[in-house]
């Protein structure tokens, strides 16, 4: 058997082509994953880090985004990453944006969550919160890891522990198991799993049009070092409309 022959290919390195990797690795395959940069450096490294919970769908996304919880503290155990914050508060505003969180801690998914007062709040938070502030939901179930360490402690983790091996700086041009045909030669594998990101073109582009996915653009916003750190992520009532 060549040592380019593989159980399973997995083409792009952001977090989604980790997360395979990490299962089928952990299911005893081989594994490979091939990424066209250096490393990667999509949104899985651009990104706030923040593994949510509170506020997913109700039903199978809350259900899965609990699981996806417990699979990156189990990962973070093990690649000795950094939980940089536990938790999550919400700022409410409105009288509206509160009545939403008092009916949300009326469900199933409230459990273990709970309204501060402002007062509660700006002892907590250093001050922070505004005149305006009504109230704020505390919720215990999210991590946050910085992703531009995450995602590169992840990589080598998988590599030295997992024995996954990774092409770097290596294009999938075609992507037909058992063959892969990349800008360093063929590699072959019995099965792939294409994690492109937001690249629709390269691989599959048909089938991927047919999804009419469109890009959208989220910013981010880097404050200045503000002297003081948050026991918990922070989100404004502004996340309620979704
Ligand atoms: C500003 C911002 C903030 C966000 N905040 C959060 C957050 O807090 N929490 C959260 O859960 N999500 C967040 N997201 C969403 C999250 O970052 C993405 O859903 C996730 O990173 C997608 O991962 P991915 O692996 O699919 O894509 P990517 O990270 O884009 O990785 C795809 C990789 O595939 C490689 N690739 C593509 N085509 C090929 C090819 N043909 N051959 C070889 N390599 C290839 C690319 O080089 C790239 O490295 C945020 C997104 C943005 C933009």
């Amino acid at each position: 058997m060549s040592s380019r022959s593989f159980d399973l290919a997995v083409v792009g390195g952001g977090v989604i082509g980790l997360a395979h990797a990490y299962v089928a690795a952990k299911a005893g395959k081989r594994v490979a994953v091939i990424e066209k940069d250096p490393r990667a450096n999509g949104a899985s490294i651009r990104n706030f880090g923040f593994i949510t919970v509170t506020g997913q769908e109700r039903g199978d996304s809350w259900r899965l985004a609990r699981r996806t919880r417990d699979v990156w503290a189990e990962v973070a155990a093990g690649a000795g990453l950094s939980i940089e914050q536990h938790g999550l508060y919400l700022t409410a505003r409105s009288v509206e944006a509160v009545a939403v969180i008092e009916a949300f801690l009326k469900t199933e998914m409230g459990e273990g969550c709970r309204l501060l007062a402002p007062e509660e709040f700006r002892q907590l938070a250093h001050g922070l919160g505004g005149p305006d502030l009504q109230a704020v939901l505390h919720s215990p179930h999210e991590l946050r890891v910085e992703s531009r360490d995450a995602i590169p402690a992840l990589a080598a983790w998988l590599e030295k522990i997992w024995s996954v091996t990774f092409y770097n700086e290596t294009m999938v041009f075609e992507a037909s198991p058992p063959r892969l045909r990349t800008s360093r030669g063929m590699i072959e594998a019995d099965a792939v799993v294409v994690c492109p990101g937001d690249d629709f073109v390269t691989l599959y582009p048909d089938r991927i049009a047919s999804y009419r996915l469109r890009r959208c653009r989220l910013s981010m916003l880097k404050l200045a070092e503000p002297g003081f750190r948050l026991p918990g992520a922070l989100m404004s009532d502004l996340s309620l409309a979704r």
